[in-house]
């Protein structure tokens, strides 16, 4: 649910904002006077900036903080501001507000959302709930306010594996949305207890095995990053079982733990390329991360649409306007808490920057 606070912010660029054809805010270029604006009005509405990695470069640059679901979320807990911008999809500016509800939360376009969010109800875990009584439900942090107020630890790609790994091994495991993730998991804990709900994200199922095992076939000297929402991680692990590349070769990791691993590089004086199979946004900040080496997409068409409605127009519009407020009934929040406080406390998370 959002809503529109009544404190509004003048700024000489808000005249040019126009909406397209699909309701994506338009018109303001992510330049040095929009930077400058943009610093303006995030002091002057006591707001500190969180992007996620898979946003526009621009929008990742005029961030006080860049990382990954679960480093932004340790943030939204911690930090001072009395009000939160969201640059992200809507799942991760709910989360922000389960973990601060006193603090005002913003997401750019609410329209920001997410498909693998959508893949499960919350009606639809109670009715699988129903079928599993003395199950423990984990969920993907790519969930719902809803979904989560009937979970009992949420997760993040970065966490899942310590995350499950810290239940009881004789308890039944519950584990929704993501099929992807929940493969990688079950193959990395050998659990077998574990029922896995049959969703994904429809940008990481266009990463298949077949194009992951392509492109490390063309370059076999390659490190290959591989992000475990991808419809191909399960034929990336295989491709070094079969030795068709080195197993350190190989990392199955989170957006947060791509970076590390490239800054790792750095020190290691690691020179080969990179393949990378997750969302593009994520180029910008690995190249960032370390200059001399190239690192190249498996899937260069693999952009989502949601993350990208976060645009410097947006952005600035959000900052005049007060819009658009997250707002979530205290029950849900009260319920869903626990759940992601378990998951803020659970496993390593890099740092953002
Ligand atoms: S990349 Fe996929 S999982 Fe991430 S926000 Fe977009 S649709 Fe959702």
């Amino acid at each position: 649910m959002t809503a529109t606070t009544s404190a509004k912010l003048e700024s000489p660029l808000l005249a040019q904002v126009y909406q397209d054809e699909d309701g994506v805010y338009r018109g303001v270029e992510g330049n040095a006077e929009w930077a400058a604006e943009i610093r303006r009005l995030a002091d002057a509405r006591d707001a500190v900036i969180l992007a996620h990695n898979y946003e526009l470069p621009e929008i990742q640059d005029i961030a006080h903080h860049t990382g990954d679901s679960l480093a932004l979320s340790r943030v939204a807990a911690e930090d001072k501001h009395s009000t939160i911008v969201f640059c992200g999809v809507h799942f991760m500016a709910e989360t922000a507000k389960i973990l601060s509800p006193e603090k005002t939360v913003l997401i750019p376009d609410a329209k920001a959302g997410c498909s693998l969010a959508d893949s499960i109800t919350a009606q639809q875990l109670a009715d699988w709930k129903a079928q599993y009584p003395d199950a423990l439900v984990v969920s993907y942090v790519n969930t719902t306010a809803g979904v989560k107020a009937l979970t009992d630890v949420c997760c993040t790609s970065s966490n899942a594996v310590d995350v499950v790994k810290s239940l009881p091994a004789d308890k039944e495991i519950l584990f929704c949305p993501d099929k992807n993730l929940g493969a990688h998991v079950k193959r990395m804990t050998g659990r077998d207890n574990i029922h896995i709900w049959d969703g994904a994200c429809h940008v990481h199922e266009e990463i298949t095995g077949d194009m992951i095992a392509g492109s490390a076939k063309k370059q076999p000297n390659a490190d290959l990053y591989v992000h475990p929402e991808c419809g191909g991680t399960n034929a990336a692990l295989d491709l070094a079982d079969d030795g068709v590349v080195s197993a350190d070769q190989v990392k199955v990791l989170s957006t947060g733990g791509m970076l590390t691993a490239a800054e790792q590089g750095v020190a290691d004086g690691k020179k080969n390329d990179v393949l990378v199979a997750t969302e593009i946004g994520m180029l910008h900040q690995l190249q960032r991360a370390d200059s001399s080496r190239r690192f190249i997409p498996v899937n260069p068409e693999a952009s989502c649409p949601f993350m990208k409605r976060i645009t410097p127009a947006a952005l600035l519009k959000s900052l005049c306007d007060g819009t658009d407020e997250i707002e979530l009934e205290r029950d849900v929040i009260d319920a869903a808490f626990k759940a992601v406080d378990r998951m803020i406390a659970i496993g390593n998370s890099p740092a953002t920057r």
